[in-house]
């Protein structure tokens, strides 16, 4: 007896969907993706079964590697729920890059308990950056207090400098003509002449004394007898070579050092001086005045025969033996000092 058409047809039924069940296992186990073949292909509930698994499954391959950005196309409850997890990973993703880029204030609210861990750590973050922002911001208060404290510093440090030198200006200068102080001049002219024996240079000294400077003053009064003697400081001063130097000696006398240089150049040296005094009376209030001084010239060394050299205060003598040489030959004169003779008299 064979079976019946009914149970045939319900054997081949059967028969099918096991086969149709079966592919969808294999569609939703399967590593390798089942083909859709045969009998199959030809049911189109199986056929829809079939693309959207295929989708949904595509989709999940490219989430499984990181790559949130596919979109899905079919439509239902699980590709609903795989296009919402998709938008909270894109968010979170977005989330992310902006903590990465120093903005704390993130929080994932969506994602329930999976992303406390995330939130915890960006609440500590922000704390730790706000934390070094006020330590930053005290640090940069300090170092400008510090600039400063440097700051007041240095500018005391410059003023002691400053009045430091001021008062080594003040000790070593006549205040009235600026000249240098017969002390400072003693100095200078020790070292200067330490150093012109050490390289057998000839230098000397000038003794200068004002003519008649009591009329001066009793003439045109205390005060115009200061204003010549700064005069006289300047208009020599301006005269001088570099190496060479002026002192104030005491009262209205000067004294000067010449360095490198021979008699006859010594003696030239002060009787242009003495021209330039006499040619540039000095200029008071109530008109230009004359005025004339004597200069006794004597050098360090004597070239007249022997090789003798003779100390600063030695030279200082001679000088004033010619100037008051000068003074006895009528004043206005430079007078130079010579061994033993009666001072040689060059001008007058
Ligand atoms: P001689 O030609 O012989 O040098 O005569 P002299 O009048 O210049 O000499 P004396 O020594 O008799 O007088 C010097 C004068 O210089 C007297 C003094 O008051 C004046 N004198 C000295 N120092 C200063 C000063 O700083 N200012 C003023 N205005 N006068 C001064
Ligand atoms: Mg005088
Ligand atoms: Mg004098």
């Amino acid at each position: 007896m064979g079976i019946s058409r009914k149970a045939q047809d319900t054997i081949i039924m059967e028969e099918q969907e096991y086969l149709a069940l079966d592919h969808i296992k294999k569609l939703l186990h399967d590593q390798d993706f089942p083909r859709l073949e045969g009998n199959l292909a030809k049911t189109p509930q199986l056929r829809t079964i079939h693309s959207e698994l295929k989708a949904i499954r595509e989709f999940l391959s490219s989430f499984s590697l990181g790559d949130f950005s596919q979109s899905i196309t079919v439509r239902g409850i699980i590709p609903e729920y795989l296009k919402t997890l998709q938008s909270h990973l894109l968010r979170m993703l977005q989330q992310i890059r902006m903590v990465e880029q120093g903005d704390f204030s993130q929080q994932i609210q969506s994602m329930g308990e999976f992303f406390a861990a995330f939130n915890n750590k960006v609440t500590q973050l922000d704390s730790t950056f706000k934390e070094l922002k006020a330590k930053e911001a005290a640090l940069t208060a300090l170092a400008d207090s510090l600039r400063n404290e440097v700051d007041s510093r240095n500018s005391a440090v410059e003023a002691l400098r400053e009045s430091e030198s001021q008062l080594k200006y003040l000790a070593s200068h006549d205040p009235l003509t600026g000249a240098l102080n017969r002390r400072s001049f003693m100095d200078r002219a020790i070292i200067e002449l330490a150093n012109a024996i050490k390289h057998n240079l000839s230098c000397g000294i000038v003794m200068m004394d004002i003519d008649l400077f009591k009329h001066f003053n009793d003439t045109y009064g205390h005060q115009a007898g200061d204003d010549a003697l700064r005069h006289i400081v300047t208009l020599i001063s301006s005269i001088l070579r570099k190496n060479d130097f002026l002192g104030r000696y005491g009262g209205e006398e000067f004294i000067l050092y010449f360095s490198q240089v021979d008699r006859p150049t010594c003696i030239a040296v002060a009787e242009r001086v003495r021209k330039a005094i006499v040619q540039r009376p000095v200029p008071l209030k109530s008109g230009p005045v004359s005025i004339s001084a004597s200069f006794g010239v004597a050098m360090f060394q004597d070239d007249e025969g022997s090789a003798e050299r003779y100390d600063l205060e030695t030279c200082i003598h001679h000088a004033d033996i010619a100037l008051y040489q000068a003074k006895k030959g009528g004043r206005n004169k430079v007078v130079c000092f010579s061994k033993g003779l009666d001072p040689v008299s060059t001008s007058g």
